[in-house]
């Protein structure tokens, strides 16, 4: 596409317009890639503002996972023993540093679990978590807890005060049978579904670098806007040793930096986030900044964000003109 094309389709998504898959190809095989980035950053300030929300994660050790998602160091794949590294303060800790956190301006926490699902009586375990960081803290939390049915979520709505729920799709449906074999992403599309008809506030996402090609993502960006997603996770693949993508190459700035920009072409009013892997591309974070991204993890999330990162985070944040949404 060229200048005169690609303004051409911002100015119609400007205007409600929902751009189609063969258009989005278009667009991110543009030579103009300054158009590209400044237009989704437009559509970005139209429907989203100035807003800017920020996410920390807490694991809950429910043991390693059964799963075999290849990227994932907590996977029955992985050669590595993840639970060695992994903070062990327990609950008080963790509402110790979520309390931190929230002095600093981090409103926002996630709280998920390893498994495709959890059974009843772990779900109650964690309903019961949730309430207690709830009732000594003062901030908004999600939970991640797989592919709960139904009436589980129902369980978690009712029993709880959280107002959003996770749940990754992690990538299109094409390339994600080279991702996971364990979890069906039917299973996935219905708890976000489900979540959604619940009253939940959606996050979903995935991760790129895997070796997915544009158009993969472009299905994923397709997809998530189909589900409504409210909130977009984009993750980008850190190679862990141990896993089986632990040599893979990462992707070039260019083609990350067009990922986001398309992204925000296809979900105007979602909430953009960057999460895992954000350290890898600390060069071009300015630019991920002006490319149509809204939100972030603080920090990394492999280990629980350390305050350090939370002042820097926040000052790059604010001189991009952002207003921390607290
Ligand atoms: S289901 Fe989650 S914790 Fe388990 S292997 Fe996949 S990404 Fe890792």
């Amino acid at each position: 596409m060229n200048f005169a094309q690609i303004k051409d389709l911002k100015d119609k998504v400007l205007n409600g317009y929902k751009i189609t898959r063969d258009e989005a190809v278009r667009l991110a095989g543009t030579e103009n890639l300054e158009s590209l980035y400044y237009s989704a950053n437009q559509i970005r300030s139209k429907f989203c503002g100035a807003y800017f929300e920020m996410w920390s994660v807490y694991h809950q050790n429910t043991g390693r996972c059964e799963n075999d998602c290849t990227f994932c160091p907590m996977s029955s794949v992985t050669r590595v023993n993840y639970y060695a590294t992994c903070d062990t303060t327990g609950v008080e800790g963790q509402i110790e540093s979520i309390r931190n956190l929230s002095a600093k301006g981090v409103k926002n926490f996630e709280i998920d679990t390893t498994h495709r699902t959890l059974n009843d009586e772990k779900l109650t375990e964690m309903i019961g978590i949730l309430n207690t960081i709830q009732s000594k803290t003062n901030v908004n939390l999600c939970a991640s807890f797989g592919c709960l049915s139904f009436e589980q979520l129902k369980r978690l709505k009712n029993e709880t005060k959280i107002k959003a729920y996770h749940c990754n799709i992690e990538s299109s449906e094409n390339y994600y049978p080279n991702t996971c074999t364990t979890i069906s992403l039917s299973d996935k599309y219905e708890t976000i579904r489900n979540a959604k008809s619940l009253g939940f506030y959606t996050c979903s996402g995935g991760i790129i670098g895997l070796g997915e090609t544009m158009e993969d993502r472009i299905d994923m960006a397709m997809k998530l806007r189909e589900l409504k997603a409210d909130a977009i996770s984009l993750n980008i693949l850190l190679p862990f040793p141990g896993t089986p993508l632990e040599k893979h190459a990462r992707l070039s700035n260019q083609e990350i930096l067009t990922t986001f920009a398309v992204f925000r072409f296809i979900n105007p009013k979602a909430q953009l986030r960057f999460a895992r892997g954000r350290t890898l591309i600390k060069i071009i974070e300015k630019e991920a900044l002006r490319s149509g991204m809204n939100s972030s993890i603080v920090g990394e999330l492999v280990v629980n964000a350390k305050d350090a990162d939370i002042d820097n985070d926040i000052k790059l944040f604010e001189d991009e003109g952002f207003i921390i949404r607290k």
